[in-house]
């Protein structure tokens, strides 16, 4: 064989595997037929799932098969029904449903319709939402929603903000902000002091220690009776921190405590932030969104006053989970923050005309999330947010009118936000004890779900009522089935 011979021969060969490998790859490529039958399948299991919101659990307390379940991988693919099903099976019944309006546990999730279709057009555009010169309409986009929301928390221009994954890598985002503003290096850190209360969400005791702020000295502030930081103490503890030398430099205040919902005085620890020259990051991952409800904006106006802010549309705006925003009041700070220089992104970075998501956040390669708040926003316009916040409020100041008047039972005080926690107070047993067993009842039901507490050593039920789907039917049904657990435990106690 002379060598040509051997070329295409050899040529020939490879060919023809890649053909029979094309052949299997493709796949991965369903024709419409299936396309068609496997969207058929998941629409009717979704309205199926709707369907049965309304009358079915919020908690199903039965995951034991879970444990044992077995969901292998195999060489061949599946039938679509027996894997959809598993879904169903396994996934969409045990545990907490957070699609339902009995979801009324920690900060109960929503999950607009809309936003789902948003989600399932971004996957199978698969549009790259990470940097301006790749998709430019889709970075235009969120950054239509990131001044859209700059607006509403009352920032100036100087603002800029992402879209993350959620409240927790937003606070990071933020905290990551903070540090740089600040000049925090290792050479100062042992001297740098941040601020938080017992209230702060555990989330950003995290994004200190993701951000290395673990060896600076935190100081957890005292609280007043309400649970809101004391903002006399706060400026005593600043002020002897910095005679001693130290550097004062972040607080992290709450806009709603997921505990018990309350707004921390942001206005006034602003000003003392600022005169400290503290960074004030505001965390109002459950309470930023009632700035659209108008009984709202005078408590939460002062926010403006911030630093740094962060606000959950998984939850204020009952988006499916998957979406917390961070909004920073000067932008120069969390470029600074997140900026880099890589060789195979010059093509991206020579277009300007908007920032760029990959240049204000962690990540690169982003999934287009924007959308899923947009399309909402859109289709059903703010008003319809703004109703469905003010009702959830009232729903709590509801609940707390009739809880307060119920035989033995105690509220912590009327709720600032959505936010109830109560107890029943027993004649004769120990009131952390019974409120466990009412609790267990009420999970044990299913059709409710609430979650508890402990202050002060003090054991509460909570109510929070953010579920879009959450009415007043719901809140009547609580209260009925608090009055039937209790006495059943009543009951069981005393023996009958
Ligand atoms: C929920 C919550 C977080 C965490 O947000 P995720 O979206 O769950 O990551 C942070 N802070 C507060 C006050 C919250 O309510």
């Amino acid at each position: 064989m002379n060598i040509i011979a051997l070329y295409l021969s050899v040529m020939n060969a490879l060919i023809n595997k890649i053909k029979k490998l094309e052949k299997a790859a493709l796949l991965l490529e369903p024709n419409q037929n299936t396309r068609e039958s496997w969207h058929k399948q998941v629409s009717e299991i979704a309205e199926n799932f709707l369907g049965k919101l309304e009358n079915g659990k919020a908690y199903d307390q039965d995951s034991s098969h879970i444990k044992q379940l077995k969901l292998p991988f195999t060489e061949k693919g599946m039938l679509s029904s027996k894997v959809f099903g598993d879904i169903v099976n396994h996934v969409d019944k045990p545990g907490i449903n957070p699609a339902s309006g009995g979801h009324l546990g920690y900060i109960p999730g929503g999950g607009l319709y809309a936003s789902a279709l948003a989600d399932y057009w971004v996957d199978v555009t698969n549009r790259y939402a990470g940097v301006f010169f790749a998709n430019p309409g889709a970075v235009k986009i969120e950054n239509e929603l990131i001044r859209w929301m700059i607006k509403l928390v009352g920032y100036p221009e100087t603002a800029w903000g992402n879209l993350a994954s959620g409240g927790s890598i937003a606070n990071l985002i933020a905290i990551v902000a903070a540090r740089e503003a600040k000049a925090i290096t290792p050479e100062n850190i042992r001297k740098a002091v941040i601020y938080v209360s017992k209230q702060t969400h555990h989330s950003v005791e995290k994004a200190f220690r993701i951000a290395g702020l673990q060896y600076a000295i935190t100081r957890t502030l005292p609280l007043t009776k309400k649970l809101k930081i004391d903002t006399i103490r706060f400026e005593e503890i600043a002020e002897d921190d910095k005679k001693q030398g130290l550097i004062p430099f972040l607080l992290v205040s709450s806009a709603g405590t997921t505990d018990a919902g309350v707004i921390d005085p942001i206005s006034a620890l602003s000003e003392i932030c600022t005169r400290y020259a503290i960074w004030h990051h505001v965390d109002a991952a459950y309470g930023g969104f009632f700035l659209l409800a108008k009984s709202f904006s005078s408590l939460l106006k002062a926010v403006n006053k911030s630093d740094s802010v962060v606000l959950d549309p998984h939850k204020g705006l009952f988006l499916p989970y998957g979406l917390g925003v961070v909004l920073v009041k000067s932008k120069t700070y969390l470029k600074d923050a997140f900026r880099y220089e890589a060789s195979y992104m010059q093509d991206a970075t020579e277009v300007e005309a908007e920032i760029s998501p990959a240049d204000v956040s962690p990540e690169l390669t982003k999934h287009f999330r924007g959308l899923r708040m947009w399309l909402p926003l859109r289709l059903h316009g703010i008003k319809v947010f703004r109703a469905a916040l003010e009702e959830k409020h009232l729903l709590a100041r509801y609940f707390y009118n009739k809880i307060s008047k119920l035989y033995r039972f105690e509220t912590f005080g009327k709720p600032e936000l959505t936010v109830v926690m109560f107890r029943y107070i027993p004649e004769s047993y120990d009131p952390n004890a019974f409120n466990q067993l009412l609790i267990d009842e009420i999970h044990r039901d299913g059709r409710i779900f609430l979650s508890t507490t402990t202050i002060n050593d003090v054991h509460w039920l909570r109510v929070a009522v953010l579920a879009f789907r959450t009415h007043i039917k719901i809140i009547d049904l609580i209260l009925q089935l608090l009055v039937e657990k209790v006495i059943l435990i009543e009951n069981k106690i005393s023996g009958y």
